[in-house]
């Protein structure tokens, strides 16, 4: 058998162009097939419906590269990862600026990342079926951009869902001892082999460079990684506090805080801990920034707000001063806007305030999200007003 077979179910996400079909909609499958390899899908009634990378070891077992019967050779490789970069010209980001070039299923490319720094490029290879593809993948890449510095970080637990394993590395080229990226007026270090993600939260940076415009006065910047938030915040307001509870990512805030010539003042502690010592001690703020780790990593908490967002936001609408600013982010795709409104209406009822929201902002646009492809809208930022 050269096919797999999908159920009425997984059919109707196919033809609503939804990229996955999970292993409880295989009706039946070949049982020699090497995990990641391509294959072609057919409904019950025998009718193709595209290829995919089929993977049985994965919960996600079919991962759609195409609804046409094309050979998934070079030149279709070649041409998904040229149209993703082209696409990323339109954007008119600056050769200093950091930029995700390829976005995975939103680029029609499945479980593929490439970030790029300046002349290095990252990359993550998140899926059986692009794994396999991997030596052609980065000949490609380094072809289209004419950079030879590949960075692997598939370091991530994700793969192990996969079947594949976690490693990283310097594949080729070297890596600059002051490799940095601007942002707005700011310019931040990279560390690509031992930064979180691939080095920066890239999702995030049209919101830092938003921040400023919101920021004044006392500044407290929860979460803040090596200060994508803080920075923003210390050229409008006239103190800011950043708060992690890893001390190398202070120590790199530090230092990006030191190269733009701010002045932010570090607090290594948890998250949580530091915005109830904050209000014990009767402090008040009139910019708040909450960029949390994800907290909702399943869907099953769906009734009320998930006790982690609210108990921040909470705490975090109780310490801003009347009229003050609240920047509020979420990375978790199962905590949905409609969730996240709920949470906020919640937070803000039990601290007695009023909120009026100014913006509600997603991804940077180098991170598109898919529209038939609701998992690739995983951030959200709000930015409210308590009053
Ligand atoms: N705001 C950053 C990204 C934050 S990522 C930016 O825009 O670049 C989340 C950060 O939260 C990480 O740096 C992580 O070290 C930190 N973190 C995770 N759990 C925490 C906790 N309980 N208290 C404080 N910081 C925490």
């Amino acid at each position: 058998m050269k096919h797999v077979i999908i159920n009425e179910k997984g059919t109707q996400r196919v033809l609503h162009r939804h990229p996955w079909v999970f292993r409880s909609d295989i009706v039946d499958a070949p049982t020699d097939h090497q995990p990641g390899a391509v294959i072609s899908v057919q409904n019950k009634k025998g009718q193709f419906l595209g290829q995919a990378f089929f993977n049985p070891l994965s919960q996600i077992s079919l991962r759609f590269l195409t609804n046409k019967d094309s050979s998934i050779d070079i030149q279709f490789l070649r041409e998904k990862i040229r149209r993703s970069i082209h696409r990323r010209k339109a954007l008119n980001y600056s050769e200093d600026q950091g930029i995700r070039l390829i976005y995975g299923e939103s680029d029609f490319l499945p479980g593929l990342i490439v970030d790029r720094y300046r002349d290095v490029l990252v990359f993550q290879t998140l899926c059986a079926g692009i794994d396999l593809k991997r030596e052609l993948i980065l000949k490609i890449i380094q072809e289209e951009t004419n950079l030879t510095t590949l960075v692997e970080r598939n370091d991530v637990s994700v793969r192990e869902l996969e079947g594949l394993l976690k490693q990283k590395g310097i594949v080729s080229g070297e890596i600059p001892q002051d490799l940095e990226v601007r942002e707005g007026d700011n310019f931040f270090s990279v560390d690509p082999l031992e930064g979180q993600k691939t080095g920066l939260f890239l999702d995030q940076s049209e919101n830092h460079v938003i921040a400023r415009r919101y920021a004044s006065g006392r500044a407290l910047d929860i979460f803040t990684y090596q200060g994508g938030f803080a920075l923003p915040l210390s050229q409008s307001a006239d103190e800011v506090t950043a708060v992690d509870s890893s001390a190398p990512a202070l120590k790199k805030m530090l230092s990006n805080a030191q190269r733009n010539q701010r002045k932010i003042i570090p607090v290594e502690a948890n998250g949580f801990d530091y915005l109830r010592e904050l209000s014990d001690r009767g402090e008040k703020f009139d910019t708040i920034v909450l960029d949390p780790p994800p907290f909702m990593k399943s869907k099953k908490v769906k009734e009320s707000a998930p006790a982690g967002y609210k108990e921040i936001n909470l705490r975090a609408m109780k310490l801003l001063k009347p009229d003050g600013v609240l920047i509020t982010a979420s990375c978790s795709q199962n905590f949905t806007p409609a969730l996240f409104a709920a949470t906020l209406h919640e937070a803000a009822r039990d601290a007695r305030r009023e909120i009026q929201i100014l913006e509600v902002r997603g991804a940077a646009s180098d991170h598109p999200v898919l529209m038939n492809f609701p998992e690739s809208h995983y951030l959200q930022c709000w930015i409210v007003q308590v009053i």
